[in-house]
Formats: C-alpha cells, sequence, structure tokens
C-alpha cells in the first residue's frame, strides 16, 4: 500500500491512496455494505457512483458466508472491483459484548478472503467507562497489535491500527504514540456512538486533534462511525483522511433526507434541494407514495450522492486554499457544529503549523472564530519571533485600518503622511508607521502588502473578541519593541476604547510616554494637522 499527499489545507490532505486493487483519492468515502441487508449493491457503488472503495464486516462475513467468502475471495463475493476494507468486529463487540471469533481467526480470515484493507480485532472504549475500563482497552488493543506480525502471513496487505481511549484524552495520545510505533499502514479512530448520536462533536475535535498530534503524519486516518456529511468539513479539516458511511443507508431505513447540513424528514419535506438523478427525477410527495423497499433505495442513492458531493466541494475548498470558509460555514449549519469549530481554537497553533499558509485567494474573516485559522497564527507568531522595527525609529505612530488596502496606499493614509513628511522633513526616519486592523493586528507599514495582510475581506461591524484581540495585539507588540514613544491616532467608532486602553496600560508599564488623538473622526483635516502637531513636538523633544 502506499499514500501519497497531493494537496494541503488547514489538517486536511488530498492523497492518493494505493492498495493492491487500485488507487482511490482521499479524503475517501467508504460506503458500508452488509452482506445481509444490501441496500445498494456494490457493482452499483462502482458502476453509478464512481466509487473505488467500501467497507464491510469480516465478522458478519465469518459468521454467515464463511465458505463462500473464503472460496471465491471477497471481491468476487461482493462483486466488487475496487478496494475493499475490512472491520474486525470490534463493533459488534461494543454492542453485544462479546463476539465468537478470535484476534488470531479474525487476522487470518481477513487474509483468507482477499481483503485489501484488513482491521485487528481492537477492543472499543465506548462511551461513559470508567477510566479504569477504558486503560484496559487501549493496553489490550496495543497487546493484540503488537502480535499481529506472528499472526500475518501476507504482506500484500494494509493493516488498520486502531486507536482507543475515547473521552480520556490523556489515553487517546497513549494509544496512537504506541499504535504509531508499530508497522501499521492506516490509523483509525473510533468516534463513539454518543458523539454521532448526541452531536457531540467538541469532544470528537478534542479527540481527533489528540490522535493526529501523536501519530505518524504520512499515514492515512481513518474515522469509524462518523459517516454524516454535514460534519465532513470539520473531520477533514482535523486531518482525517477515511470515513465510512453506514449513515446513507441506515437514514434511508428511517425515511430520512441527508444534507449536507442537516437531516430532514421525508414526511415533513416538499421540495428536494438537490439536484441528484434521484432528486431530480422525483419529488417529496411521490417520493412518500412509494413502496418501503424502493423509497429506502432512492433515500439511499440520494444520501449517498450527497455525502459524495460534500466531499468534492471539501477537496475544491483544499484546492483553492478555502477550507476554513467551508468549515465555518458548515459549522453555521448546527449549533453544535459551531461549538465544535470554537473548540478547534485549541489547536489553532498545531493547525497553523501543518497548514501552508501562502493561497492562491485572499481570506474571508467572517467573526472572531476566525482568529483561529492559520493566517492569523502564523502573522502573530512572526511578527512576535521574527520582526524588528527600522533601527532609526523611536517614535511608534499607530494609525487605524482603512477601507483601502495596502493601509498605505489608501487617501487617508496618503493624506496624513504627506503633512507629517511636509512638516518633519529628514526627521521622518524616526517615526515608524503601523496599522492596527482586524483580524491581523498591528501591521507595520512596510509589511502592509505581504500576503494575506492585504489580502482580505472582513466583515463590520467588528465584535467585541475581535477587538479585544486586535487591542491585545497592539499592547503586546509595544511590550515586545523598544520604542521611546507611542502616539495613537484612534477611531473609537470602530474599537469602543479597547485600542486607547490597551496602548495606555501597556505604555504605562514601559514607562514611555504615550500620546492619543481624541478628536471624533480621525481622517478630518483638523486631526491630521493635530497629529502632525503632537508628532513634530515628540519628534523634536530630546
Ligand atoms: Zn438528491
Amino acid at each position: 500500500m502506499s499514500f501519497e499527499i497531493a494537496n494541503r489545507d488547514l489538517m486536511a490532505r488530498i492523497g492518493r491512496l494505493e492498495t493492491k486493487s487500485g488507487a482511490a483519492e482521499t479524503p475517501l468515502l467508504l460506503p458500508v455494505i452488509n452482506p445481509n441487508l444490501q441496500t445498494i449493491l456494490p457493482e452499483t457503488l462502482e458502476a453509478r457512483f464512481d466509487c473505488r472503495a467500501l467497507i464491510t464486516n469480516a465478522y458478519i462475513i465469518q459468521r454467515n458466508f464463511k465458505e463462500t467468502a473464503s472460496e471465491q475471495g471477497l471481491h468476487k463475493f461482493l462483486n466488487f472491483n475496487g478496494s475493499i476494507m475490512t472491520d474486525s468486529g470490534a463493533y459488534q463487540l461494543l454492542i453485544y459484548k462479546g463476539v465468537e471469533t478470535s484476534p488470531k481467526e479474525i487476522v487470518e480470515f481477513q487474509e483468507a478472503i482477499d481483503t485489501d484493507i484488513a482491521t485487528i480485532l481492537d477492543i472499543p472504549t465506548g462511551w461513559g467507562v470508567p477510566k479504569k475500563y477504558a486503560q484496559y482497552t487501549v493496553k489490550e488493543t496495543i497487546k493484540r497489535a503488537k502480535a499481529l506480525k506472528k499472526m500475518k502471513t501476507r504482506s500484500d496487505l494494509a493493516w488498520v491500527g486502531p486507536v482507543q481511549g475515547g473521552q480520556y484524552l490523556d489515553l487517546v495520545a497513549k494509544s496512537a504514540k504506541e499504535m504509531g510505533k508499530l508497522p501499521f499502514q492506516i490509523h483509525a479512530l473510533g468516534s463513539p456512538t454518543p458523539v454521532m448520536e448526541q452531536y457531540k462533536f467538541d469532544t470528537l475535535v478534542d479527540m481527533m486533534a489528540t490522535a493526529k498530534m501523536n501519530l505518524p503524519p504520512d499515514r492515512p486516518l481513518h474515522l469509524f462511525g462518523a459517516g454524516h456529511p454535514f460534519m465532513f468539513a470539520l473531520a477533514v479539516s482535523l486531518g482525517c483522511d477515511m470515513f465510512d458511511s453506514a449513515a446513507y443507508a441506515l437514514f434511508a431505513r428511517q425515511d430520512r433526507y441527508l444534507t449536507e447540513s442537516g437531516t430532514t424528514r421525508l414526511e415533513e419535506m416538499q421540495y428536494f434541494p438537490c439536484s441528484c438523478p434521484v432528486c431530480n427525477r422525483t419529488d417529496p410527495e411521490t417520493m412518500r407514495d412509494l413502496p418501503k423497499e424502493e423509497r429506502m433505495k432512492l433515500l439511499a442513492e440520494h444520501n449517498l450522492h450527497v455525502s459524495f458531493c460534500e466531499l468534492r466541494t471539501i477537496k475544491e475548498a483544499i484546492v483553492e486554499g478555502r477550507l476554513w470558509e467551508h468549515m465555518e460555514q458548515r459549522a453555521h449549519g448546527h449549533p453544535s457544529l459551531l461549538q465544535a469549530l470554537k473548540r478547534v481554537t485549541k489547536y489553532s497553533e498545531y493547525m497553523e503549523k501543518q497548514s501552508p499558509v501562502t493561497k492562491r485567494s485572499g481570506i474571508f474573516f467572517f467573526s472572531s472564530v476566525g482568529l483561529a485559522r492559520p493566517e492569523v497564527v502564523h502573522y502573530r507568531k512572526r511578527l512576535l519571533d521574527r520582526y524588528s522595527p527600522p533601527p532609526k525609529a523611536t517614535t511608534l505612530l499607530l494609525l487605524p485600518q482603512t477601507g483601502t488596502k495596502p493601509f498605505h496606499t489608501s487617501k487617508e493614509h496618503r493624506t496624513v503622511m504627506n503633512l507629517i513628511r511636509q512638516k518633519l522633513g529628514n526627521d521622518t526616519d524616526m517615526l515608524h508607521v503601523c496599522t492596527y486592523a482586524a483580524p491581523f493586528g498591528i501591521i507595520p507599514t512596510e509589511l502592509d502588502d505581504v500576503y494575506p495582510l492585504s489580502q482580505n475581506e472582513i466583515a463590520s461591524p467588528l465584535d467585541t473578541e475581535t477587538i479585544i484581540y486586535v487591542a491585545n495585539q497592539a499592547a503586546d507588540y509595544i511590550k515586545n519593541t523598544d520604542y521611546s514613544r507611542v502616539i495613537l491616532l484612534r477611531d473609537p467608532k470602530v474599537w469602543r476604547g479597547k485600542i486607547l486602553a490597551a496602548c495606555r496600560r501597556a505604555c504605562k508599564k514601559k514607562q514611555i510616554p504615550f500620546t492619543a488623538l481624541h478628536e471624533r473622526d480621525p481622517w478630518a483635516k483638523s486631526t491630521a494637522e493635530s497629529l502632525t502637531d503632537v508628532i513634530q513636538e515628540a519628534v523634536r523633544s530630546p
């Protein structure tokens, strides 16, 4: 098996996963095929959905079709030519407590049926279990993982090393670290059923980020049991490369219609908001009148179409470098998703290290949630660690952001700067002009056309968190530099006194003079004149 990464954005990647049965592109959705209950046939998946990979359950096959499957091989048995992944029965173990197979038997069986991606018989941690039990699941799974090399006889199958620990993040970290040391080709994280059923996506963010931070980055990560398209963007952004979806069929069985932002009941619908082949042909009323089996099949087909479509949208967003925007849009489909996105903030520094920060297009900033995006984090770190002001500059002049970018090309900044130059002449060198602006904070004029400081669009009025963030950036900048004086041109309508308070406090701490221009309109001619007077006085005073 091989895995090559072609594109990245945030912690997401587009990759090429090749098994002995062919290649497929990640992020990859593997529809779940239950051999007992085939809602959509594997050959239909291949022919009509261009589906290159699916997942089925080795345990169910072993119990019900052992001989046929071993004799024919899994591909012939399911009538599918693409890559097949098998789960080991661990889920059944979780639900029915106790499985009639052993770790060795399930390894041998997966080799016998010639699967492409095989899973060891792990012990899922589950949800709401005592920590002691969770520790046991981690330990036992690692033990079984280590035993794999003695049990397997073939080397052409890819093996999945599942990560356990559930909601105990220290255990997830330990499990991921230990599993990562073993020669697995793929890792998997189980999303406990309550995470999906009760929409505990913030917990899932913690689990995924913890697993990712402790696993080898070059191996794909599969997320078990997370098949609803409305959370794909979040999971992919956190580094999930593969999903399995039983949801398309399970929801269809309950007359539920998936969309990229949620779930609707067929009985409540008047229109289909989708133009897949199913929705193009029919309408909710007609579909409601169909016999159960037929209705279920059509709903399952739509559910799959919308899932694949969302993955294509995500891939396009990765290529364009707009995954953050896409994730934010999807997060507004449900409050629990937005809550989860807010949890991503906790991992913003790690995400920044993984993500490209220079992109094809400018970035959109909708609200303070965007302060966690890699470009903002990257700039904050660079300014703090790598930047020093021009050597001759002793006075810092802070100007408010303008509608025009780069700021130094705006009419407002040019007017002020012309006046200053006229008055100061050769002393201009002593003055360092910076702009305070959302979302980035302090932007030295000589940097203001560097990507993405000018290549962004921002929604105003700014929210309180964003204003406070910029105020804190201003204070940190003053704290970390050596100016002997700070002059602030205020724009109280936008910044509501927060920049003033932060700069004043920072200057007081450093014991340097601070002057703020209090006029109502920062760009009025009279303001510019008072400002130049203040500057002239400051620069000429010893
Ligand atoms: Zn549809």
